[in-house]
C-alpha cells in the first residue's frame, strides 16, 4: 500500500513494500524478484557468513526454488537439495561439480540420451573419461570399473525398453570401492523407489516430468548425502547459471500437491492398459515392470515393491507405415516425446530419442520401427483403453 504522495510521477520508481495486514495469502506467493535488499552492511556480512538467513541474488537462490527443493527432499529422504533450470542442468551440475580431469564416470548403457551425449561428447573434452555398461548385469558393471572410476550414474528403469537396473548389486560394488553412486530417479519417482534407501549418494530428477506433472515447466533437482558434495554441486550450478525461474518453481510446487494422486491413478491405468494391449493379436509384445512376462520381473518386484509406475512400451508389426497409422488413428492421444504429463503421451523412439542410432543399433536394444513407449496419464481409464484399442486396430 502506498500513500498518495508516493504515487506521483517523480517517485514512481520507488519500490513499494507490500503489506499483508493480519491475514496471509493462502497460496504460495510467487517471489519473482531477482535481487534482495539488506538493511545494513552488518546484516549483509551476517547473510554471507550464514549467521542470518536472507536471500541476496536469485541466481544464488530464491524462496520459490527452496520451497520446491524442500518438498522434493522430503519425498526422497534427502536434505539440502537444489533446483536447477532443467533435468539436464541437474545431471551436468552433479557430473561437472564432482568430477575432475583424470576421473572416470561409468554409466548405464541405456541412460537418457542427453546424459549419454554429455558423457561422450562433452565430459571427454574436459579430460573426464566415460564408458557405459549394461546396468542389468552387475558382472559387466564390475568389469567396467577402473582404478580412476569416481562416479556411477544409473537410472532404475531404462528408456524405452523399461529394463530394471541391478541397483542393489551395483550399489554394493560402488560402496566397496568408494565410488559415488548417482541415480536419476525421473522414471521411478520416490513413490516407486527411493535411491537413498538403497545406498545412492546422489539423487537426480527431471522435475519437468512426473513431479511437476503438467508439461509446462522444465526444471531439475539434485541432492547429495554428503554436505561437501552438496556444496560442490551447488557452487557449480550457481557459477554456471543453472538457476531456475521463480515462476517455474511456483508452477512445479503447485503441481506437486497432486503428485501422489496423479501417480497412483496413472499407475493403475498403466497396469490395465498393459494387460489390455497384451491381449490384442496385433501387439507383438508389451513391456511393463508389473507383468509376469517382464524380463526383470523378480528384480522389479524386489526394488519397486508393486509400484510399477506409469510407463509402458509395446511393439506392433508392419514397420514405420503401420506405426504411423497407429499414431494418426487417434489424434487425441498426443504423439510427443516426453513423459509424466497429466495427459497420456505416445512416443516412437525410432524417430525421436533413438533416431541417431543405426537400425542395427536399435535392433540390438530391441527397438524396432513398430516400437512405442507410452507415458500413461490420468484420463478416464475406460476411455484411454478404448483409444488404444482403436489405435492398434489401425495397424
Ligand atoms: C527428461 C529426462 C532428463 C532431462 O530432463 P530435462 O528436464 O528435459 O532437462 C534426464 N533424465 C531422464 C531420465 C529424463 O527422462
Amino acid at each position: 500500500m502506498t500513500d498518495r504522495a508516493n504515487s506521483t510521477p517523480e517517485t514512481l520508481v520507488r519500490r513499494a513494500v507490500l503489506r499483508e495486514g493480519v491475514s496471509r495469502p493462502l497460496v504460495t506467493p510467487l517471489l519473482q524478484s531477482a535481487v534482495y535488499a539488506s538493511p545494513s552492511i552488518a546484516t549483509l556480512h551476517a547473510q554471507y557468513d550464514g549467521r542470518e538467513q536472507g536471500y541476496t541474488y536469485a541466481r544464488e537462490g530464491h524462496p520459490n526454488a527452496d520451497l520446491l527443493a524442500g518438498k522434493v527432499d522430503m519425498l526422497e529422504g534427502g536434505q539440502g537439495g537444489i533446483i536447477t533450470g532443467s533435468g539436464m542442468a541437474a545431471v551436468t551440475a552433479v557430473l561437472m561439480g564432482l568430477l575432475s580431469a583424470g576421473d572416470h564416470v561409468l554409466g548405464g548403457d541405456q541412460l537418457y540420451g542427453r546424459s549419454l551425449r554429455l558423457m561422450h561428447q562433452d565430459l571427454n573434452r574436459f579430460g573426464i573419461a566415460t564408458s557405459v555398461a549394461d546396468a542389468c548385469d552387475a558382472a559387466a558393471f564390475e568389469a567396467a570399473i577402473r582404478p580412476e572410476t569416481k562416479l556411477i550414474l544409473l537410472e532404475v528403469v531404462s528408456n524405452p525398453t523399461l529394463r530394471i537396473a541391478d541397483v542393489e548389486a551395483i550399489a554394493a560394488l560402488a560402496k566397496a570401492r568408494g565410488i559415488l553412486l548417482a541415480v536419476d530417479n525421473t522414471f521411478t519417482t520416490p513413490r516407486s523407489f527411493r535411491p537413498i534407501d538403497h545406498g545412492a549418494d546422489i539423487v537426480i530428477h527431471s522435475v519437468t516430468k512426473l513431479l511437476a506433472g503438467h508439461a509446462d515447466v522444465t526444471l531439475g533437482y539434485a541432492v547429495a548425502q554428503d554436505a561437501g558434495h552438496r556444496k560442490a554441486i551447488y557452487d557449480f550450478a550457481v557459477t554456471t547459471g543453472m538457476t531456475p525461474s521463480p515462476y517455474e518453481c511456483w508452477l512445479a510446487e503447485r503441481g506437486l500437491y497432486t503428485f501422489p494422486l496423479r501417480y497412483d491413478r496413472a499407475e493403475a491405468t498403466a497396469r490395465a492398459l498393459a494387460d489390455m494391449l497384451a491381449d490384442l493379436p496385433a501387439v507383438k509384445r508389451v513391456i511393463y515392470p508389473g507383468r509376469d512376462d517382464h524380463p526383470d520381473r523378480a528384480r522389479a518386484e524386489r526394488l519397486l515393491q508393486g509400484r510399477d509406475g506409469n510407463m509402458l512400451s509395446f511393439e506392433v508389426d508392419g514397420g514405420e507405415a503401420a506405426a504411423d497409422r497407429l499414431v494418426q488413428a487417434v489424434p487425441d492421444l498426443a504423439f510427443a516425446p516426453t513423459l509424466g504429463d497429466v495427459a497420456t503421451t505416445l512416443s516412437h523412439p525410432a524417430s525421436s530419442s533413438h533416431r541417431a542410432l543405426t537400425p542395427e543399433g536399435r535392433a540390438a536394444l530391441g527397438i524396432s520401427d513398430g516400437f512405442f513407449r507410452v507415458s500413461v496419464g490420468i484420463e478416464e481409464p475406460e476411455m484411454l483403453l478404448r483409444d488404444f484399442a482403436t489405435a492398434v486396430a489401425a495397424v
